[in-house]
């Protein structure tokens, strides 16, 4: 897609917008939890209440109902990517199959035999606990456009012929078959993944995993923010803004934000990802997309968009921009960006011209913790008493739940299928110290713009894929 100006339709499209998540739009949001104010012992403090801080709860509880457990979120339980994401719930652990095929090539039976137990996994605690938020198990299709070269249409075909290989159910879209699914003048193909993604509301998730995690016994404080880690005695000592927390263990489920072990600011970057939600759409509207299978859609350039309807038939449309700002700044003035609003809307309307009438109600953004290896990772810290799962780079809502499982099995010392892979054991590579981290990072994202438009992978992205730095959406 070029960038030529905004046509001021576009503009006008997002003009009335509200700058804030629509799935916060929603009387069902709990009530904030107290701050702790006072210096509280427990058996596992778990910093962060993001779904990864939340699956850690759940299942440490799960698994032992007597070990005491004290969650501390620095803002409200969801309120930073779990429940601002665009609610693609994929199976995958590795961030696509073509990522797994490129750095975890032996292990990919078994990442993708874990990958659909996790998602199982998901869809039985939301069954169990009867968890409201409008899961659809509708799958995801990949998008080939005119917008791309034709050669990522021939990669889409490799993927879908290694998908089949692995027995998944797959079915690809000839530019009829997929025009019988959604309506859009740019489409000429797609591959539909079927069975090992769902939709949900992210926000409606992270709440209900909280109100499961208090029922299960956990204690949770909010607007409390972990501010220092220090080994104490046999156990962790947690300082937060107002008061401490005295552990025996700490899993820290930071995501995007500054980590409190130091070390680990080498491993992650936050980039901002913006995300848009139009009015519901008229049925009229609506058969003019067809979508009647309401999957997920997603175009594959390297700078993709994302898009799924929600439950009330609202078009939820992101991606495309992935942002970077010097030095790793992570703030809630970050969240927002219009001149990525107004691309996001020109792009829209470029997809979907029959929508012409149809207007943006909220548009927002958030950090997703970006690594080089583009997937989450794990590590242990104080000799084994502090782990931590992190950098899920924009693909966390479903593996998350793998990873705080993953972190607590590392905790307890727990050995498991999932454990004794290298994807587990194995870190990703750091990024350079600032100013060549924001460099490299501006460098990147031009070199696969320059390749969206022209198919041609520069020196620059050679030289990262022979590094093993590469990427492959
Ligand atoms: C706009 C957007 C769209 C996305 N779309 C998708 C999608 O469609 N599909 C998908 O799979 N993924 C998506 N993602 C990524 C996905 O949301 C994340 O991978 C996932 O939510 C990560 O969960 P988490 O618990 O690790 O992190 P978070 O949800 O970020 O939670 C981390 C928590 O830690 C807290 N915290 C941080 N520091 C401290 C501290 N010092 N003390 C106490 N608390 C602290 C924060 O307040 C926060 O609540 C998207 C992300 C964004 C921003």
């Amino acid at each position: 897609m070029e960038n030529p100006a905004i046509d001021p339709r576009h503009l006008d499209a997002i003009a009335d917008a509200d700058p804030y998540p629509y799935w916060y739009d929603d009387a069902d949001e709990p009530d904030a939890n107290p701050t702790l104010v006072r210096t509280e012992s427990c058996d596992l403090c778990i910093v962060g209440g993001g779904y990864t801080g939340l699956w850690t709860a759940i299942i440490a509880k799960e698994r032992d109902p007597s070990r005491d457990i004290i969650l501390i979120d620095a803002n409200q339980v969801g309120s930073a990517a779990s429940g601002r994401n665009g609610g693609f719930m994929e199976a995958s652990l590795t961030h696509g199959i073509a990522n797994a095929q490129q750095r975890f090539p032996d292990e990919i039976p078994v990442l993708e035999e874990l990958g659909l137990q996790n998602l199982n996994e998901i869809e039985a605690a939301i069954r169990r606990y009867n968890i409201d938020c409008d899961f659809e198990r509708t799958g995801v299709i990949d998008v080939a456009t005119t917008f791309h070269p034709s050669s990522y249409g021939d990669e889409m075909r490799e993927d879908y012929q290694q998908l089949r290989s692995l027995g998944h159910n797959v079915e690809w879209l000839d530019r009829d078959a997929m025009q019988a699914q959604v309506h859009s003048p740019t489409y000429v193909g797609g591959l539909w993944r079927k069975e090992r993604a769902a939709l949900v509301d992210p926000a409606r998730l992270a709440w209900g995993l909280k109100r499961v995690a208090e029922s299960l016994g956990v204690r949770i404080f909010e607007d409390t923010k972990a501010t220092a880690i220090e080994r104490d005695g046999v156990g962790v000592l947690i300082e937060t803004s107002l008061g401490r927390v005295r552990a025996g263990k700490v899993a820290l489920c930071t995501n995007a934000f500054k980590p409190l072990l130091k070390r680990l600011g080498h491993y992650i970057v936050p980039v901002y990802d913006y995300c848009m939600v139009t009015e519901p759409l008229t049925n009229e509207q609506l058969e003019s997309i067809g979508w009647a299978n309401r999957q997920g859609l997603s175009d594959i350039p390297n700078q993709f968009h994302y898009y799924r309807l929600t439950a009330d038939n609202r078009i939820l449309w992101g991606g495309y921009d992935a942002v970077y700002y010097f030095r790793g700044k992570v703030n809630t003035e970050l969240e927002s960006r219009p001149e990525s609003w107004a691309l996001l809307s020109r792009h829209f309307f470029e997809t979907f011209p029959q929508l012409a009438d149809v207007r943006f109600t909220h548009m927002w953004g958030g950090a997703i913790d970006t690594c080089t290896r583009f997937t989450v990772f794990w590590g242990r810290a104080m000799g084994g008493r502090v782990a931590y799962a992190l950098g899920y780079t924009g693909l966390g809502t479903g593996s998350s739940r793998f990873g705080g499982e993953v972190l607590l099995d590392l905790l307890d010392g727990r050995r498991s299928k999932a454990t004794s892979t290298k994807f587990v054991q194995d870190k990703p590579l750091p990024f350079p110290p600032e100013p060549f981290r924001f460099i490299g990072i501006q460098a990147t994202r031009w070199s696969m713009r320059h390749e969206d438009k022209t198919g041609k992978r520069n020196l620059w992205l050679r030289s990262l894929d022979r590094l093993g730095l590469g990427f492959d959406s």
